[in-house]
């Protein structure tokens, strides 16, 4: 599920510098991960009612979800959230292995490639956004600073800038402020900080707890923006906790489609410097005017080409007009990535984003989904598209691309049901077992679907009185539902322990009840492929206004 504001460093400057580093130690650390055991079952509740025998199906439909296994998707997840794929950012190496893999196993499965064509005309599994991504010019960057004694120069990794700097500065002068001296800042006048340099040292609020994060990130920005209204130069802040910086922003994606409204990055509100020498300096200094000076020269961002990929199979149908209309089954299988930049939280040295839940568990559900019923030999009458979508952690890039360019007629396409957390059971609202819940529950008819199916095989679908309509926006579900599709998000836990965390490990997942909640999804997209009538928005939900509008404009194309 999306949380806004990742900051990205540049991509191959930090797994350059700091994968190296990364993976010398993470290897090491991976072996000494003891497994964590999935949280224990507690009896379930009077709402989690206990597997019952599957009653109603069909022995080869029952056959096909029998194939649906714990073990399979535990390989699967073991390998798409370990340390290697550095936590799938788009975009990264690690993502593009993911993709890969993903690919491999739809061919496995005997789908039928539903990418783009290549050059032979032939269609492969993947769909290729090109688009850019911005890196810093680290060749143009320059920083020296001179206290009046010595001159320090800093190297590119010694700082971290969020956003993208365009800035040439030669020897500015520059006075001290004190972070922590409230009287000191409040007395500060335009005339000492106008045209020169600020230097000062910001705390880092990600290394504290939890509960200070909101106050120490008012303080900063009080700061930054008392500071800023006296218009210096520019802001620099020291960091003595860091072994090293990341780098000098970039990781921006660029959409050519869209690079023409779109604004550039943010302009960064301070530059980190991360260099012991400096930092001596610093405390030499005596807060306000110094006899220092600064040279700061950034180039604007290079743009470099960046193939992003969602990733789909069919599973063609068998009614002769219904299998050129289609359900779509789809899940995340980026996240955010690594390193002090991503917007990851650490734990201790351990500062990989695995996104085992946060959608690996919805990426090895479709690929099960995939391989188990490929093998059902009456196929449904319409086509199931497995999909998986590239930077939905950056606001659903890669299904608002499909939305786009849509590799199936939107207009043929039915129904999409989205997976996401569907492998911790340990929500932070207690255990949830054998059961799942839909966003936008009542925005169509597909909640009875599920529900039906889940009867059949053990599971509860419910609506989440709280969570559902709020999270239907939070997932992959609304961008196809924007272009009027009848689409849901399915899911265990909304929130976990260790959501967007360091902790999202491949060991925390209960293999055993996804594997039961994917049977429930397995015959679900089974009766919806089977069913004349296509799923319809709920027209006497307001909610669906907009999305019904949408439907409308797509049938009279
Ligand atoms: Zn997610």
């Amino acid at each position: 599920m999306i949380r806004v504001s990742c900051r990205k460093p540049t991509m191959r400057y930090l797994l350059t510098g700091f994968a190296v580093v990364l993976l010398g130690f993470t290897t090491a650390q991976s072996q000494q991960r003891k497994p964590a055991k999935p949280a224990p079952a507690k009896r379930p509740s009077s709402q989690q009612k206990a597997p019952q025998p599957a009653t109603g199906i069909s022995p080869e439909i029952r056959m096909a979800l029998d194939h649906i296994s714990a073990n399979s998707m535990r390989g699967h997840l073991s390998f798409i959230a370990s340390d290697m794929l550095a936590g799938r950012n788009t975009p990264s190496p690690g993502l593009e292995i993911a993709s890969e893999y993903i690919a491999a196993q739809f061919r496995r499965a005997g789908l039928e490639p539903g990418g783009d064509a290549g050059s032979s005309g032939e269609k492969g599994y993947f769909q290729t956004a090109d688009w850019k991504v911005t890196e810093a010019d680290i060749d143009s960057f320059e920083l020296t600073i001179n206290d009046g004694s010595e001159i320090a120069n800093v190297k590119p990794g010694q700082v971290s800038l969020s956003g993208e700097l365009k800035i040439d500065l030669k020897s500015v002068p520059l006075v001290k402020v004190d972070y922590s001296n409230a009287a000191a800042l409040a007395a500060l006048k335009p005339e000492l900080i106008a045209g020169k340099v600020v230097i000062t040292e910001i705390p880092d609020f990600r290394r504290e707890d939890r509960s200070l994060w909101m106050e120490m990130s008012r303080a900063r920005t009080e700061f930054l923006s008392k500071i800023r209204g006296l218009n210096p130069a520019f802001i620099i802040s020291v960091d003595r906790v860091a072994q090293f910086g990341t780098g000098l922003g970039g990781g921006r994606l660029i959409d050519p489609d869209r690079a023409a409204q779109a604004s550039g990055a943010p302009a960064p509100q301070f530059l980190t410097v991360v260099n012991k020498q400096v930092i001596k300096m610093f405390d030499s200094m005596a807060a306000g005017d110094s006899k220092g000076s600064i040279s700061l020269k950034t180039g604007p961002p290079l743009q470099k080409p960046a193939k992003i990929r969602n990733v789909i199979g069919v599973l063609r149908g068998s009614d002769p007009v219904l299998k050129d209309t289609y359900v779509i089954v789809s899940a995340h299988y980026d996240h955010v990535g690594g390193g002090p930049g991503a917007g990851c939280a650490p734990i201790g040295d351990d500062n990989i984003c695995n996104g085992a839940n946060d959608d690996g568990s919805g990426t090895v559900s479709v690929i099960e989904l995939a391989s188990a019923l490929a093998t059902i030999k009456q196929r449904p009458k319409r086509s199931i598209v497995f999909i998986t979508w590239f930077g939905e952690e950056k606001g659903l890039l890669g299904s608002r691309f499909y939305g786009k360019h849509p590799a199936f007629p939107l207009d043929q396409t039915v129904a999409m049901v989205n997976l996401e957390q569907v492998g911790r059971t340990d929500s932070s609202e207690g255990p949830q077992l054998n059961n799942a819940s839909m966003t936008g529950f009542d925005f169509t008819d597909m909640g009875p679907i599920f529900k039906a199916a889940g009867e059949k095989t053990g599971i509860t679908v419910y609506k989440h009185e709280k969570n559902s309509d709020p999270f239907f926006g939070r997932s992959d579900n609304q961008a196809l539902a924007d272009a009027g599709i009848p689409a849901h998000t399915l899911c265990v836990a909304f929130v976990y322990p260790d959501y967007h965390q360091a902790g999202d490990h491949w060991e925390k997942i209960d293999y055993e009840n996804m594997a039961r909640v994917n049977q429930m999804v397995g015959l679900s997209l089974l009766t919806i492929g089977d069913n004349t009538d296509a799923p319809k928005w709920n027209e006497a939900n307001p909610k669906t206004a907009r999305y019904l509008q949408a439907w409308k404009g797509l049938q009279q194309k």
